[in-house]
């Protein structure tokens, strides 16, 4: 098919050509002299995007899961638990590498659309009296239901009752497109990848680690070695890496990280706001369809859920939609399959980018015959951001 396949999943996103030109490079010696100058560029301007000075940034050769894993290893010893909610594929699949690995887990059941609730994450802390519970995980923007949550709140329910439990956030769908503040928050690990905000291909787990996390790495006993936060920040001390270290991904990453600071961080939120809004607007001014975030306090600005009416399978759309239009649009995933389709709207995008999907889904959902008025979502969308 002419032209490009529209990429409008929620990760991986559009990779800007001026990255695909930076990480167009020969391979280097990883132990030359020069080679920490590459190291200390990414993690130094790693921090300005988790909001850290004293958070350790690590690059591990992994994806988002493998960071997971790297959280649960590092920082809890086996049979030790952790407090989780629930609510979306990813929280699940994240509580479910923890039962996996052998933690104990105290899951918080929340319908899927809604986010983290913290008067239930205080409840179960609460009840914690001798601290059994070690780690309070939270995923902030859960990108299978498009739902946002209150990393903040969580941490001040946490100190409210002067909880020790360490704080692990995943914003792997939020990092370098939502608001997240590592030391402002006192996040002891955030988790995250290459492939969403920071526009990279995937194959970078990239994670913030606190000091108090660090020290209690060195304390714990769950089986390590690859993705050992240690023997990283030790290397890392003077420039180098424990092991062979992907160097396109880093000049990629060194790119990426000059392009956030370029446009400015708070920036970036702010068109990430603005782009979601225009989404949510062809949504439900236009399509007169509902999200499955319940709540506007829960709307995400990287994803949109898209509920289709009872009777519709939402596989339909995404597949006319990729067949006929070359979109890549999002599926539902697991309890919420065929019920709903994503739109992603995080990384390199503007407004005409993401009309260009919602024109894609509208023609996709009037192909399956969907009851929605022509032009209504792009029309919505255009009026929004016009007016913004
Ligand atoms: N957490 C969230 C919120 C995600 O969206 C994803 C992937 O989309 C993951 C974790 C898993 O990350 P990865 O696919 O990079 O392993």
């Amino acid at each position: 098919m002419a032209g490009r396949n529209f990429l409008f999943v929620p990760g991986p996103t559009n990779v800007p050509d001026r990255i695909l030109r930076a990480m167009s490079v020969a391979a280097e010696d990883h132990r030359s002299p020069d080679f920490p100058r590459l190291t200390q560029a990414c993690l130094e301007g790693l921090k300005t995007v988790f909001k850290t000075t004293v958070g350790h940034p690590i690059l591990f050769p992994s994806s988002g899961t493998g960071c997971w894993e790297a959280a649960l290893t590092n920082c809890l010893s086996p049979g030790e638990k952790v407090l989780i909610a629930r609510f979306g594929q990813f929280s699940h699949l994240w509580a479910d590498m923890c039962r996996r690995l052998g933690f104990e887990v105290e899951i918080l059941e929340t319908p899927w659309g809604e986010g983290a609730p913290i008067d239930r994450y205080l409840s179960a802390l609460e009840a914690d009296r001798q601290h059994t519970i070690k780690a309070v995980l939270v995923c902030q923007n859960e990108t299978a239901t498009g739902v946002a949550s209150d990393v903040a709140a969580v941490r001040r329910a946490m100190d409210s009752i002067q909880h020790p439990a360490l704080l692990f956030v995943d914003a792997v769908s939020a990092l370098a497109s939502i608001d997240f503040r590592m030391d402002e928050w006192a996040v002891d690990v955030c988790i995250s990848g290459s492939q969403k905000g920071l526009m990279l291909p995937a194959g970078l787990g990239v994670v913030c680690v606190s000091q108090k996390a660090l020290e209690t790495a060195k304390r714990t006993t769950s089986r390590r070695c690859y993705f050992d936060f240690g023997d990283m920040v030790a290397a890392n001390a003077s420039g180098y890496f424990p092991y062979t270290p992907s160097l396109q991904m880093m000049y990629a990453l060194r790119e990426s990280l000059g392009m956030l600071a370029e446009e400015g961080l708070e920036n970036v939120f702010r068109r990430h706001r603005y782009l979601a809004g225009g989404a949510r607007a062809a949504v439900m001014q236009g399509w007169k369809l509902k999200l499955c975030a319940a709540d506007s306090k829960w709307y995400s600005d990287t994803v949109t859920a898209v509920l289709v009416p009872p009777g519709v399978d939402a596989a339909a759309v995404i597949t006319r939609a990729y067949t006929r239009y070359n979109l890549s649009l999002g599926a539902g995933l697991s309890k919420v399959a065929g019920k709903l389709f994503r739109i992603g709207h995080l990384g390199d995008l503007n407004e005409l980018m993401l009309l260009g999907a919602l024109a894609g889904s509208e023609m996709a959902m009037l192909d399956i015959g969907m009851n929605i008025e022509p032009g209504s979502g792009v029309a919505a969308a255009q009026s929004y951001w016009r007016n913004s």
